[in-house]
């Protein structure tokens, strides 16, 4: 996939700017807080309708304006395309458009500009909380299953309003007779998720297990686990068998949520383990493991997600080889030797001679 072309209208600090692209390395310039992130997010967005750091979508809109648009023409699947958000800073919702028809859901729009961003934060992911986990796994599988992302969304707003209820039910008992229809939603639900999940990161410790054992000579042995609700023998298992699972583990915590008003289990406690010859990076692993397992996984999801469409999706390293030492950041570019890259940095030093560099100074480009 190559994104040939990016228009934002009232994108964050965008007032309006077109950009065209290279198939082969963009590097973005620029000083701290001109824009850069800002346009990976607009690629990002772009190809997925998730952003990876707003909260709500009326964020992206520029301060003060009523909506902003992002669009862009892409050459994928073989033909060129075009792909366009428009966002609105109210609650009115987003539209999606996909060469020229309108669509309903994010996922009709799946396969035509798959992205994987890495960034600084992501290098330490293994040792940081299960949530920028969840959020690092979800980001790829939102992408690669538009039914597991519909769950998702699904799951979540079962969870909001099921805390609603939790936190409600002492002053009127009376919300605790839906309850029971809630949880059974959730549960099956849930069951999907973790479907989806083992299968997903099963892929993933296998793809990373290779690339890290070209990074570490082989002296390591990657092992990936997918962990979720305890009740769950077999993550594999049929998603009628996980509901049950999810359904016999609430029931056991139902008196708890009730005092604490808080939704004590399900998949949206679920994490994963990297180990190294056995040995728990989150526990015991150095700076320079984590690091190094850390690439491997970003390196593996662009893999997986190249052999789900059978082509490479668009890699956007957010400041992330400033960060490296020349011998990780020479493995990570030995790696993408194809496909299209954007890399954001404030000084770009060895990198300018990769490909075609863009300037980017207060939301408009130079
Ligand atoms: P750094 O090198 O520090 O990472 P950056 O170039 O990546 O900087 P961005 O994160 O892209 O910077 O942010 C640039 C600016 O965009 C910030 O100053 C921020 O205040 C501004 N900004 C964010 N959201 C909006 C918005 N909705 N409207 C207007 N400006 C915004
Ligand atoms: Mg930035």
């Amino acid at each position: 996939m190559i994104l040939k072309e990016l228009e934002l209208r009232s994108f964050r600090n965008y007032e309006e700017a077109k950009l065209s692209f290279e198939p082969g390395v963009n590097l973005i310039v620029g000083d701290n807080a001109q824009g850069k992130t800002n346009l990976l997010e607009a690629i990002s967005y772009l190809g997925s309708g998730r952003s990876f750091r707003a909260q709500k979508t009326a964020e992206m809109v520029r301060f003060g304006a009523d909506f902003g648009e992002v669009s862009g023409k892409v050459f994928s699947q073989e033909r060129e395309q075009t792909l366009r958000f428009v966002l609105f800073s109210g609650s009115r919702p987003r539209q999606i458009w996909r060469n020229g028809a309108k669509k309903k859901t994010a996922g009709e729009i799946a396969g035509v500009l798959p992205t994987v961003l890495f960034c600084p934060e992501d290098l330490m992911v293994l040792k940081t909380g299960a949530a920028s986990r969840r959020r690092m796994g979800d980001q790829v599988l939102c992408q690669l299953r538009p039914n597991y992302d519909a769950a998702l969304t699904e799951y979540n707003r079962i969870l909001d309003q099921k805390t609603r209820i939790l936190k409600d039910h002492f002053d009127h008992p009376g919300m605790l007779d839906i309850l029971p229809e809630y949880n059974t939603r959730l549960c099956q639900v849930g069951a999907l998720l973790i479907s989806y999940r083992a299968r997903f990161y099963d892929s993933l410790g296998k793809s990373a297990a290779v690339f890290h054992g070209q990074f570490s000579g082989g002296s390591e042995e990657f092992r990936l686990e997918y962990k979720t609700v305890s009740s769950v023998k077999d993550p594999f298992a049929t998603v009628s068998q996980l509901t049950q699972d999810l359904l016999d583990h609430l029931e056991r915590h139902y008196r708890a949520e009730l005092e604490t008003a808080q939704c004590l289990t399900g998949p949206h406690k679920d994490d994963f383990d990297v180990s190294l010859s056995g040995i728990n990076l989150k526990s015991y692993g150095s700076q320079g493991q984590t690091r190094t397992a850390a690439i491997s996984l970003k390196l593996a999801q662009r893999e997986l997600m190249g052999r789900e469409w059978g082509e490479e999706p668009v890699l956007l390293l957010d400041d992330v080889l400033s960060e490296l030492d020349p011998g990780r950041q020479d493995f990570v570019l030995n790696q993408i030797v194809s496909g299209q890259v954007f890399i954001t940095c404030c000084e770009p030093g060895r990198f300018t001679k990769l490909g075609k560099t863009i300037e980017i100074s207060k939301g408009t480009v130079i």
